[in-house]
């Protein structure tokens, strides 16, 4: 049987990059795996980030996570969504883990470099990152993991986890394949200073719940294509990331009009963005309204991760306890 893993990192408000570069894509897999896709938002992973320390916040960024994900189409009723936090036995299977996992291995991974390069200190638990994330897949001996590129290596560490577990104590994890969703990294802030990206600020992202003038706001002084210096002069939609939004928001008669108008210079670049506009307002109000609907009834969202939770847990325990009895722990 097939099974599909992803963590949520409980970012806040998600933008449209968040949106197209994984949460549709969990809506997709959720139609096609029910259940057997799992999806938890991974609030311990959360806590590796040191500067980030606000109880309180990462509390309520967890809900908005779930209200989020909720509100873009993913039906809890229909796979399995919980918060990782409450499921202990990522903890525990994380453990286990962490003492067939060499440092070395460890302290090469990309991401854990570029991080603790940033820090005066570095925590353990950043360091420990990619054994929690395996155990996150693992203890549902998922084989399909949905993520971004950055997180390529990550799983195949996870595959050498796994393997080295399987030789030691017996065969139990299946080796999980990363799915790589490549639009992820391509969609461009709207400031025009590369990905969009929530680090580099709020002028680089149009968030998904964030009101329709203050998307104009943005897109009305968005850069276009910079060869396009008079209404005149033909422009090449390509280079433009207004033409690159085109793609993701309008339908294929809209895109036909923006592009053979771009090259022609028979559309200016207000039209262009105005139509642009539509396009997003068309998209995002039903999921703006899902959301507000979802933040006013708070108890039904907390209900469905409780429910997540227990779904989790039917798995997760059993091969717990699998576990447990091959380790040698006394039962
Ligand atoms: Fe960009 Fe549209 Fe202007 Fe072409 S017409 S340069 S796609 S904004």
């Amino acid at each position: 049987m097939s099974r599909v893993f992803s963590g949520i990192q409980p970012t806040g408000e998600p933008h449209i990059g968040n949106y197209f570069g994984a949460m549709q894509n969990y809506v997709k897999l959720g139609q096609d795996y029910g259940k057997n896709s799992i999806y938890c938002v991974v609030d311990l992973h959360a806590l590796t980030n040191p500067n980030a320390f606000d109880p309180a916040l990462l509390a309520q960024r967890t809900l908005d996570m779930a209200v989020a994900n909720f509100a873009v189409g993913l039906d809890p009723a229909q796979v399995t969504f919980f918060v990782q936090s409450q499921v202990p036995e990522h903890q525990e299977l994380s453990w286990v883990l962490t003492n067939i996992t060499p440092v070395g291995e460890l302290e090469r991974m990309t991401q854990y470099k570029d991080k603790a390069g940033q820090l005066e200190s570095v925590p353990a638990g950043l360091l420990m990152y990619p054994v929690l994330m395996a155990a996150d897949i693992l203890l549902y001996k998922a084989d399909t993991v949905p993520v971004g590129e950055d997180q390529t290596q990550h799983i195949e560490l996870t595959r050498e986890i796994a393997r080295k577990f399987n030789h030691t104590f017996g065969e139990t994890f299946p080796e999980p394949r990363a799915v790589n969703n490549k639009q992820a990294l391509r969609i461009p802030g709207v400031d025009g200073h590369g990905k969009m990206s929530k680090s580099k600020g709020e002028q680089s992202t149009i968030g998904l719940f964030e009101p329709l003038d203050s998307i104009w706001a943005k897109l009305r002084v968005a850069p276009t294509d910079p060869a396009r210096v008079r209404r005149t002069d033909p422009g090449d939609p390509d280079v433009c990331l207004v033409g690159d939004y085109h793609k993701l928001f309008s339908d294929d008669q809209t895109l036909r009009t923006v592009y053979d108008g771009c090259r022609s210079a028979g559309i200016g670049c207000v039209d262009c963005k105005k139509l642009l506009m539509t396009g997003i307002e068309e998209h995002l109000s039903p999921i703006q309204a899902r959301g507000e609907a979802l933040r006013a009834d708070l108890d039904s969202v907390r209900d469905a991760l409780a429910q997540g939770t227990r779904e989790a847990r039917a798995i997760a325990a059993p091969v717990m306890e699998e576990v447990r009895s091959k380790v040698g722990f006394l039962r």
